[in-house]
């Protein structure tokens, strides 16, 4: 059998099994210990990849181990519906969007062959209820599909009934204490939706990091009006030397309150949504305001307007006021200029006065000459003000500015001041004066940020909106203490989770569209998608009995939670409120009380920023100290032939071809053995195969074992016998802890890989003699280790063993630690590397030799090279009579040995032990060089290759 046949037939076989014997239902078992393991529930939009994939396959694998363990594990899995990325399918499919609908026909194309019935349940989409219907349905399949041990029979949506209770006693809690405000604050905005919008609604959300950053806008006396300039630097007006405006950029210029401001019109636009009352007057093309003066604060300096490309309208206000010391941007394109005589010509200015226009700097920082700006624009070689190194330069100059910096003389009353104090006086001093004002803009590594709906992203100052205070600074030291005693690996993430504690603030948390809870106290609204899943791993202790015990939603009350969560009232009292049963009150408080808290929650280190931070805090919030989470881990994603996977790039795999292309064992021995959590792993077709040869040989090996009927030892154990189970028990110690310490690749490296290898070495070695009831027993244990990483391929064989049970529900093999031998497993090394030598010889003397002859080490070589580890010196040798006979010869080996000192190998035996292991080891030379051996004492030969026999090095000698 191989497993390139067999896999389909084999895994679905399981699949059923598993599932008719509830094989991953946990009840509640005192005393015996439990373990919740949690991951995040996936959003119901769309089929999954691959990559999403990973987490899921890690987290089974551990789930799998700690069942083994004796540990009573929950761990189960629900779907998330919240928010408008749903509902934008649904629309998007209703108005016959030509790219949704092609992407939705190859989703379900995936999963129902039928035309007829997959244009049915496309058109079923305009239902948005149906959409996530469908793809927790493909979810569940998939998952299934690929050997998941999840309960299932606690799922749910968060457009549940009674989950929607569950999350309105949360937010009561939450407004009960002081945690939930109301206020004005800028949020990322559709202007389409007319709605906030958050990471899930935003095209490629994930990807390009959206944010929102504040500007300062500085007003540059204009006529009678004001050129508007936005900056992040407001103290680098003091370096001002013109102002930059794009020729080819429609400005406006517009009413703001009492005054006029000229900026562009997607400026003139954004400022509508940050509360302003804006009203155009005229369009003035940027061609028109080239040549001209304005007067900038402050300085109450003349600045000359000079057309340049880089201004990009849809950025601050469209234009620039330039600073070429401290800006590479400024300085590029004014070399641009001064290098364009024709160009300056054509816009009626005076050359020689664009050519005197100077850098002014006002900041002095270590490292950086006097002109930062220039010395950057040489040392990354820009070439014009368009330059794509431009970006990388400007991080550079403006984070060693920012931090290092300090300002120069020639900066008013911000002489000598830190930059990163100055940076904020001198804004406060234009605000004063009414000189500047506030702004916000949006900021993402691709620009213009877009809504999933097609809609532009835009900052607004949204009013009434409500916000979850994660800026509460009492909630913020209880979330540090927790985050203090929480296990997070790697570990190398914990200062992350620190930083976002430290930075979070208000955060808006409900919607005026989507689907998910409403608001219990205001109804317009509807709670978002990362503000309803910070404490659902509580529902999964109960949902399963609100059902079975068919409570409707209606009586689940807030004192009805409270019980069940807080232990709050008398379960008389609720009984009387809710008309639910004193004893099914007490069943379920019983349930939470068990299961929680979460023991681990594992997921991808993409949410450490967001949820993963927001559900330490919500728990905090909420629940007693006992109930807070324990640990979280963490794993990086997945790529494809070395490039990240995208639907757009079209290069991602859909979980579903996995089982029916590759096969799920073959998959999660590919995606656990690739890589550790904290690295990346390939999908490469190339490995993938490698990865599948090797399974296939663990097929034919297990089937030989399997097919021999012994039923007794037969024999004493052998060398090669006691290297095995040294060598399993070995492994089985290392990857015992590799998993309990998340080390996935490592085990999986070291129990598949490495032990697949011991196998087939101890076939070659043992040929004749195959101790098969040793192979069986190793077998057996192996297939255990191994369960938790391909659990079909280990009930196969562990069922043809001769099994009725199921091994995913075995216990974790004991571990024999006196089976453990150094010696055995050097003795065997020793063995290998004679074989490799005397195969080697043979090699190149290019005859078949008669005889072979094995030289083992003398005794004085030992005893030298034994001395010389432990750091004797030539004399302690030379006082032993025994050895001093050998003179001349001992100095020349003990030279030898010490020129090589460092690299010499603690792993020998003594020179007896080397004898006798050579003699055992006759029969296997013999017989894999089919020719005779000869094993000889070296004192008693004058055989020349006797004299070069080494500590683990025999001497050699063919006839
Ligand atoms: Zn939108």
């Amino acid at each position: 059998m191989n497993y390139e046949e067999s896999f389909k037939k084999i895994e679905e076989k399981w699949q059923k099994s598993w599932e008719q014997k509830k094989a991953f239902q946990p009840a509640i078992e005192k005393p015996k210990k439990k373990l919740f393991i949690t991951v995040p529930y996936p959003y119901t939009s769309g089929p999954l990849h691959i990559g999403h994939g990973r987490t899921y396959t890690i987290a089974d694998v551990y789930v799998r181990f700690q069942r083994m363990q004796g540990q009573n594990v929950l761990w189960p899995m629900a779907f998330h519906i919240t928010g408008t990325p749903i509902l934008a399918v649904s629309r998007r499919i209703e108005q016959a969007d030509k790219e949704a609908v092609k992407t939705y026909e190859e989703y379900i194309s995936l999963y129902e062959k039928d035309k007829k019935k997959a244009k049915k349940i496309l058109d079923s989409f305009i239902e948005p209820q149906k959409v996530a219907d469908f793809f927790s349905d493909v979810i569940i399949h998939d998952f299934k599909s690929l050997g998941f041990s999840i309960d299932w029979s606690r799922k749910f949506t968060t457009g549940d009934l009674e989950y929607n209770k569950f999350i309105e006693w949360q937010f009561h809690r939450l407004r009960d204490l002081d945690l939930i405000t109301k206020g004005t604050h800028p949020v990322l905005y559709c202007v389409n939706d007319k709605n906030a919008v958050g990471e899930d609604d935003i095209q490629n959300g994930d990807t390009i990091e959206p944010g929102i950053e504040e500007y300062t806008i500085i007003k540059f006396k204009f006529q009678d009006s004001y050129i508007i300039a936005a900056t992040l630097m407001p103290h680098t007006i003091f370096g001002a030397t013109n102002i930059f405006v794009n020729p080819n950029t429609a400005y406006y210029k517009f009413k703001v309150q009492n005054e006029i401001w000229i900026g562009s019109k997607e400026f003139f636009e954004k400022l509508s949504y940050q509360g302003k009352n804006v009203e155009k007057i005229k369009t003035i093309s940027g061609f028109d305001l080239i040549g001209k003066n304005c007067v900038a604060p402050l300085t109450g300096k003349e600045l000359q307007i000079l057309p340049a490309e880089f201004p990009n309208p849809d950025i601050g206000s469209g234009i620039v006021y330039s600073v070429p010391a401290h800006s590479i941007a400024d300085y590029a394109a004014l070399e641009d200029l001064k290098k364009n005589e024709n160009l300056v010509k054509k816009y009626n200015m005076n050359y020689s006065v664009v050519q005197k226009i100077a850098p002014i700097s006002v900041v002095k920082t270590p490292e950086l000459g006097e002109v930062p700006a220039r010395d950057l624009y040489n040392k990354f070689g820009i070439k014009n003000q368009m330059d794509e190194k431009l970006p990388d330069a400007t991080k550079e100059l403006y984070s060693k500015e920012f931090h290092f910096g300090v300002m120069l003389n020639n900066s008013g009353d911000f002489s000598e001041m830190k930059v990163s104090e100055a940076r904020e006086s001198v804004k406060k001093k234009l605000l004063e004066l009414n000189l500047a004002d506030n702004f916000h803009e949006v900021t993402a590594l691709e620009l213009p940020v877009m809504c999933r709906c097609g809609g532009k992203v835009v900052v607004s100052l949204l009013k009434d909106q409500w916000y979850i205070n994660y800026g509460d600074e009492g909630w913020k030291e209880n979330t540090r203490n927790c985050l203090n005693k929480m296990l997070i690996l790697p570990q190398m993430y914990k200062p992350l989770f620190e930083s976002t504690i430290n930075w979070l603030h208000e955060r808006a948390c409900a919607r005026m569209r989507g689907l998910g809870t409403k608001l219990p106290w205001d109804e317009r609204w509807i709670i978002e998608s990362l503000s309803d899943s910070t404490i659902y791993m509580a529902f999964y202790t109960v949902i399963n009995l609100i059902r079975t015990n068919k409570i409707k939603p209606e009586q689940l009350t807030r004192k009805f939670w409270d019980y069940v969560f807080l232990g709050a009232h008398s379960s008389k009292e609720i009984a009387q409120e809710t008309k639910i049963k004193d004893k099914v009150l007490n069943e379920i408080h019983e349930s939470f009380e068990y299961w929680y808290p979460n023991d681990l929650r594992h997921t991808a280190v993409g949410h450490i920023t967001n949820h993963l931070t927001f559900f330490i805090f919500n728990h905090v919030a909420l629940f007693p100290e006992k109930y807070w989470p324990k640990s979280i881990t963490l794993n990086e994603f997945l790529i494809r032939e070395g490039a990240k996977m995208s639907k757009s790039k079209g290069n991602d795999v859909p979980l579903d071809e996995i089982p029916r292309t590759y096969g799920a064992d073959l998959y999660r021995l590919y995606i656990v053995s690739g890589a550790n959590l904290e690295a990346v792993v390939d999908w490469t077709e190339k490995n993938v195969l490698s990865a599948q040869k090797r399974l296939n040989r663990l097929y034919e090996l297990s089937d030989e074992i399997i097919k021999h009927k012994t039923q007794s030892a037969g024999r004493k154990a052998t060398t090669i016998d006691l290297w095995l189970k040294s060598r399993f028990n070995s492994m089985l110690k290392i990857v015992t802890q590799d998993l309990q310490n998340f080390k996935m690749r490592d085990y999986s490296q070291r129990a598949f890989f490495e032990f697949l290898n011991d196998l087939g070495y101890y076939y070659q070695r043992s040929k004749e003699n195959i101790n098969y009831f040793l192979l069986k027993k190793i077998l057996a244990n192996w297939l255990k280790i191994l369960s938790p990483l391909i659990p079909h391929t280990a009930e196969e064989f562990w069922n043809k063993l001769g099994n009725k049970k199921l091994i995913s529900l075995e216990k974790w093999p004991a571990l024999d630690e006196t089976a453990i031998s150094k010696e055995v497993e050097i003795s065997e090394n020793l063995i290998l590397n004679t074989h490799k030598d005397v195969e080697q010889i043979i090699q190149l003397i290019e005859k078949k030799p008669k005889k072979i002859m094995l030289f083992a080490v003398p005794s004085w070589k030992y005893e030298v090279y034994k001395g010389t580890l432990e750091g004797k010196q030539i004399r302690d040798f030379m006082q032993n009579p025994e050895l001093k006979k050998f003179g001349n010869e001992l100095v020349n080996y003990y030279n030898k040995l010490g020129a090589k000192k460092f690299e010499l190998s603690k792993e020998i035996l003594d020179s007896k032990k080397e004898l006798e292991v050579l003699k055992e080891a006759k029969q296997f030379f013999e017989s894999s060089f089919n020719c005779k051996f000869e094993i000889l004492e070296t004192e008693k030969s004058t055989n020349p290759k006797a004299k070069i026999a080494d500590v683990m090095k025999p001497g050699i000698y063919l006839e």
